[in-house]
């Protein structure tokens, strides 16, 4: 038997032969040509059709991987209309006056790389989707289908990655597990194979070797590990494994549409934390009784462009709409650092995690700020809208970020715009700063949120980014809790909640302590609500 470790990035258990995904071969040559004119045609004709293809994926694909999940599609059809993915592809063509082929896949290589080294995880798990969108151009301009190899199931199917529309093409009854050498969580690929409920681990690199083509498998998408050859009692514990999840997650139903409640009877909120509207349908399959953290921050990425007060208007007002009057906590802008988007032209820094961001660049540009407040003030009449403002370290942030929301407020009312004017307004306690001051800022907060992420950081002098610093990061370190714990005490004093929304909120290990200190919310990935809820139960 042998043993490879991967990333789990789909949970849930799987056995049976391990087959390589048969792709068509897409051989690229460099072809001379004669006419730029004629080939720069024939690169808009395929970019046509590969929309025309698109449109109709993110149309037959709802079924499969949901409305949301299949509105990538469109994203790719909208790539493909970006000057930023065609204007090189012209240039290659016009200046080396060499096929259209070769130009997108030159072309979309380098902007894919690009991807690939940026820092932020999100953006870099978006080099899959330029890689995805070029190979479908490229097939179309030479005269291939886009359809898969035949793959014979069912099977568990490894790759080097898998593109997203790849992953939506698999036939569900013939694919028992995906298995990559490369990969991203946050990749569409693994949202799609959560969404499908098919187990997938990423990251194997080169052990997943060609060689083990035909092995017989079993794979654990929680632990990441895939057994080649597996032992018979590897087998067995992996049933019995398999047969503890099933009763495990029959008995975690029966907490679904029940209220949260610690052994005593003492509420506690069990919140979703969302990036876009598109999770919210996640939130509420999750059970989430509202949002606790929506990182606005993710409508500014991925653009070239900053998003405009309607175009965040629609997604506060669709989050809120769905969510259908449970409370939706918008953190506003929350950029810098780890999240960077080129047109803020923020300055280069030496260290960016202590620089310029969130509120300090919208305190910094004030435009930027209001153009946010007055979309969420607008939306705020569809729902129970809450903001947040992050990063909050003094008093004087908070006053003066207030006095920009009471600022955009008077922008409405001077314009007749409909808001509603009591929209609560809360802070994230993710400083160190903030925490020891947290009485003072308890006076001027609607409510804090502690997030533990950036508070670990801060406190540990640990960069979040460094996973070789993993070592020495004691999430629960005493420190740490320590300034959960003061935070929490202090907003109680003030007459105000206090809720968690990094990533310790759903800490298992910690509940415990969570509910001692009477903490009132906790904002966690919506998968582990229905779990928080039975062991909230029993503290
Ligand atoms: C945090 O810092 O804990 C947090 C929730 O914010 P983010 O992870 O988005 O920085
Ligand atoms: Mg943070």
């Amino acid at each position: 038997m042998i043993t490879l470790q991967g990333k789990g990035v789909s949970g849930g258990i799987a056995r049976g032969r391990l087959s390589f995904l048969k792709r068509k071969s897409l051989s690229v040559e460099k072809r001379a040509i004669d006419n730029v004119e004629l080939e720069t045609e024939r690169f808009h004709a395929a970019r046509a059709t590969a929309a025309e293809q698109l449109d109709q994926l993110a149309g037959t694909m709802t079924d499969k991987i949901g409305k949301e999940n299949a509105l990538l599609f469109e994203i790719h059809r909208m790539m493909l209309e970006d000057t930023d993915y065609t204007d090189p592809i012209l240039d290659i063509i016009t200046s080396e006056k060499v096929c259209a082929e070769y130009a997108v896949n030159t072309a979309g290589s380098c902007l894919a790389q690009d991807f690939a080294d940026m820092d932020d995880e999100y953006m870099k798990a978006r080099a899959i989707d330029v890689y995805d969108v070029s190979k479908r151009v490229i097939r179309i301009l030479s005269g291939e289908d886009q359809s898969l190899g035949e793959n014979g199931g069912p099977v568990i199917l490894a790759a080097d990655d898998f593109t997203p529309s790849e992953t939506a093409q698999l036939d569900r009854n013939a694919t028992l597990a995906l298995v990559s050498r490369h990969g991203a969580a946050n990749s569409h690929t693994a949202i799609f194979a959560r969404t499908m409920g098919i187990p997938a681990v990423i990251s194997f690199g080169a052990f997943l070797s060609g060689d083990l083509s035909g092995k017989q498998a079993a794979v654990d998408g929680e632990t990441g590990v895939l057994y080649i050859d597996p032992d018979p009692e590897i087998l067995k514990k992996l049933e019995e494994k398999e047969e503890r999840q099933r009763r495990e997650k029959e008995n975690l139903e029966k907490r679904r549409g029940k209220p949260t409640l610690t052994k005593d009877g003492r509420p506690l909120k069990l919140y979703a934390n969302i990036g876009s509207v598109s999770d919210a349908d996640a939130a509420l399959a999750g059970d989430a009784e509202g949002i606790g953290l929506f990182r606005s921050e993710f409508l500014y990425l991925g653009r070239n462009d900053y998003p405009d007060e309607d175009t965040q208007y629609e997604s506060y007002r669709k989050a809120l709409e769905k969510m259908g009057g449970r409370q939706v906590i918008i953190r506003t802008l929350d950029i810098g650092a780890d999240k960077q988007a080129d047109y803020f032209k923020l300055p280069e820094e030496e260290n960016p995690a202590l620089g310029m961001r969130a509120i300090r660049i919208c305190l910094t540009r004030p435009d930027l700020f209001k153009t946010q407040l007055r979309a969420i003030y607008r939306a705020s009449i569809y729902g129970n809208a809450s903001i947040m403002f992050p990063m909050i370290n003094s008093l004087e942030e908070l006053v003066r970020a207030k006095e920009m929301a009471k600022s955009a407020r008077e922008e409405l009312a001077s314009k007749g715009i409909a808001f509603k004017a009591d929209v609560p307004i809360g802070i994230m306690v993710e400083t160190p700063a903030s925490a020891v001051i947290s009485d003072v800022l308890a006076k001027e907060a609607a409510f804090f949120s502690i997030g533990t992420n950036d508070l670990t950081q801060y406190t540990l002098a640990i960069d979040r980014q460094n996973d070789s610093l993993s070592s020495f990061c004691d999430t629960r370190h005493e420190a740490i809790l320590r300034l959960i714990r003061l935070a929490c005490e202090n907003a109680h004093k003030a007459g105000i909640w206090c809720g968690v929304c990094g990533g310790l909120g759903g800490d298992y290990s910690l509940t415990k302590a969570f509910v001692e200190m009477e903490m009132d919310e906790l904002s966690v990935e919506p998968s582990r609500i229905l779990k928080l809820r039975s062991i909230i139960a029993e503290c």
